[in-house]
């Protein structure tokens, strides 16, 4: 299962988003940690912040590092 869906496709593939869909799911919590659904946790999970190598920041799952 290949994530398509990925944000920025010039960077380093991830399988990130095995089904591609729930990306964007804000949590209505204003803390920093904010819940997110990590689609390859399966699960509602911390997210981390990552920039890339463009300078772009992208979410991460913090229990298995993915790109949310
Ligand atoms: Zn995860």
């Amino acid at each position: 299962m290949e994530g398509v869906n990925v944000v920025k496709r010039h960077n380093r593939p991830t399988r990130a988003l095995p089904q591609g869909g729930i990306v964007e799911k804000e949590a209505p919590i204003h803390i920093s940690n904010a819940m997110l659904f990590c689609g390859k946790c399966d699960n509602p999970t911390r997210v981390g912040k990552k920039i890339l190598d463009d300078g772009e920041k992208v979410r991460i799952c913090k229990k298995c590092g993915e790109t949310i």
